[in-house]
């Protein structure tokens, strides 16, 4: 019924246990769910991940905070090679992050040079391989300038590469210049959280078929379990609070949003 559109199934936090949190995401009725690539090693053992279980999907990519760590000149042909696997749907995450210091002992304008670097050669390959993106974006608390770069990067790839912006914690305001060409926003269970009275009020507008739902497990639990470990069975307390603030049932909500995602990462429909 439901599906978790970005989780990270081969962190520390979570592999170990794998086999008993895909069954607590079957139970909750989160029936599929896709693990997001954040280098070239993570990517590898989520391809592993989604091979042993039917439920799972992977993606791969370079995320923004991890391009320092690249020294293979053969990185992005890595990726290319890993897209032509049935499980693997989509590239990411990859895009710009700011509010991180350079992790890589650079300026800041250096940084998010080799950012920008690495999310264009990522989605020039997805417009090649006419390829759906996930993408990360985060600023320095209150400002807004990681978002407009952004905006400027994707705005090249207008009809040519459709992305989710996951993750988004923003108003509809601010989100609509992304909808506008086309792209899709998540969210996770920060939208859950008391204090999150602006996004509340985007989830309840924005319109179906512009979003999904998520966990970013094992990040970002939703309430009741702020705070604790994230999993993708949390996906439905997300999607519940989501149902609740725009007056739908769980079993609608759940309905669109999964027909929003089998669309978008082309997966089969079942
Ligand atoms: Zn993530």
């Amino acid at each position: 019924m439901l599906i978790d559109t970005h989780a990270h199934l081969a962190s520390q936090q979570l592999c170990d246990d794998l086999p008993a949190v895909i069954k607590r995401a079957d139970e909750a009725g989160v029936t599929r769910i896709i693990s997001i690539g954040t280098d070239l090693e993570d990517s590898q053992q989520n391809i592993k991940i989604a091979e042993q279980f039917d439920q799972v999907y992977a993606t791969v990519g370079i995320h923004p905070t991890s391009v320092h760590e690249i020294t293979e000149d053969d990185w992005l042909q890595q990726i290319r090679t890993w897209l032509e696997h049935p499980k693997v749907l989509a590239i990411g995450e990859i895009g710009l992050d700011y509010f991180h210091p350079p992790r890589d002992g650079s300026s800041p304008t250096a940084w998010q040079e080799l950012q920008k670097k690495f999310f264009i050669a990522q989605l020039d390959l997805a417009a090649e391989l006419q390829l759906p993106v996930v993408i990360h974006q985060r600023d320095k608390n209150g400002e807004s300038e990681c978002r407009d770069d952004l905006l400027k990067v994707i705005s090249d790839y207008q009809g040519r590469v459709q992305a989710v912006f996951h993750c988004f914690i923003g108003t509809l305001q601010q989100a609509q210049p992304f909808l506008d060409q086309g792209h899709l926003v998540s969210f996770t269970g920060i939208a859950t959280f008391s204090s999150a009275k602006e996004l509340q009020s985007c989830t309840a507008q924005i319109p179906q078929g512009q979003f999904m739902v998520e966990t970013d497990a094992p990040y970002l639990s939703p309430t009741p379990f702020r705070g604790k470990r994230c999993e993708p069975a949390y996906t439905r307390h997300t999607a519940e609070h989501i149902a609740a603030a725009r007056g739908i049932s769980l079993e609608q909500l759940a309905s669109f949003t999964s027909q929003t995602a089998e669309k978008f990462f082309a997966l089969p429909e079942i």
